[in-house]
């Protein structure tokens, strides 16, 4: 088996052996470790291009550690390189514009996730949104949930967090290891689909926890999780939880767990939920990568306003798939756990 380069040949612009790779690169890279259990020695898992945005023209490796197992992006974009691979039409910014099925379907989702959370959601609780993208989740807690309640909302697109504090939510702008947040602080902590992206798990997970209030303060967490019907059929190109080159790290449930520990993180409940945007952006990559008209394509993009027809009944369909397979088998491609803080 082709073994990937270990840690110190990834030395940025001195790499040999990805040298064929780098001559064609748009974006600078740096070398990352396991954050899970810091190994450096991994194996080739998939190489992958932006079939999603087209971003850049350059081709990305997933590896997978060889004590843990767990797949990493390496190398992977730099933090000052972001810009370039996050465009301003990348959906988490602009979801909520317009009414797609996938604001629709998202909608619905949340409304279901705010009253299974309205146990921890009492009246006056502080609540922040760590990576916010459009402010959905916020926009629908003020919606929907108690008047009362302290919304604060961090997240890197300025445009987005004006917006919200147009409306009340108290706003932490950059990068969520950078702000001054008040330590145990807040009842409820969302990270919804964010860690993935970030360099550095496990210090944003550190600073999640000293947020959080000790004994009744939850932290809910989202991420992408390769397991499941979506990941088997698509994992050896176009799974969209892949996601290239903008998720950095594809956890399972034990690699959180065991992150969350290094913190002083319990965990309170593990489950998976339906992901039927992740089945049709799959499908969506795959027709992007096979240059299929557009014509075509464009029935398949949840995005679409008005919704196509096809999008409408593939998201209904998956759903179901889902609901089926989470059920059954406890697997889907979203991971959602919820934390408090233990006792060390
Ligand atoms: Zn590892």
């Amino acid at each position: 088996m082709y073994r990937f380069p270990i840690h110190e040949e990834l030395v940025e612009g001195e790499i040999t052996i990805l040298q064929e790779a780098i001559a064609k690169e748009t974006v600078a890279v740096e070398p990352s470790d396991c954050p899970v259990c810091q190994g450096n020695e991994a194996s080739s898992f998939v190489r992958l291009s932006d079939y999603e945005y087209s971003t850049v023209d350059q081709s990305f490796a997933f590896v997978s550690c060889q004590r843990c197992a767990l797949l990493r992006l390496n190398p992977r974009p730099r933090v000052d390189q972001f810009n370039k691979i996050y465009p301003s039409n990348y959906h988490p910014f602009n979801f909520s514009k317009g009414k797609s099925i996938g604001y629709w379907a998202r909608d619905l989702r949340d409304r279901l996730i705010i009253r299974k959370y309205r146990k921890y959601l009492l009246p006056g609780a502080r609540v922040i949104d760590v990576g916010c993208g459009d402010g959905g989740f916020l926009k629908l807690l003020k919606k929907y949930g108690h008047r009362s309640y302290e919304l604060s909302a961090c997240d890197l697109n300025d445009a987005i967090l004006n917006d919200l504090e147009s409306e009340g939510v108290r706003i932490y702008a950059g990068d969520f290891l950078e702000q001054e947040v008040p330590a145990a602080y807040f009842d409820f902590v969302v990270c919804f689909h964010t860690l993935e992206h970030v360099p550095d798990p496990v210090s944003m997970l550190k600073k999640l926890a000293s947020s959080l209030k000790p004994n009744q303060g939850k932290l809910v967490l989202q991420v992408p999780t390769p397991r499941g019907l979506n990941w088997l059929i698509f994992k050896g190109k176009y799974w969209s939880g892949y996601h290239t080159p903008r998720h950095f790290w594809l956890f399972c449930f034990e690699h959180i767990e065991q992150m969350a520990k290094q913190v002083g993180l319990r965990v309170v409940t593990a489950r998976t939920i339906p992901s039927p945007g992740f089945w049709m952006q799959s499908i969506l990559n795959m027709l992007n990568d096979l240059d299929v008209r557009p014509k075509i394509k464009k029935h398949f993009d949840i995005n679409q306003k008005p919704t196509p027809f096809i999008s409408l009944v593939g998201l209904t369909f998956f759903t179901l798939v889902d609901i089926l397979q989470s059920l059954i088998f406890h697997k889907t491609d979203t991971l959602e756990i919820i934390f408090e803080k233990s006792d060390i």
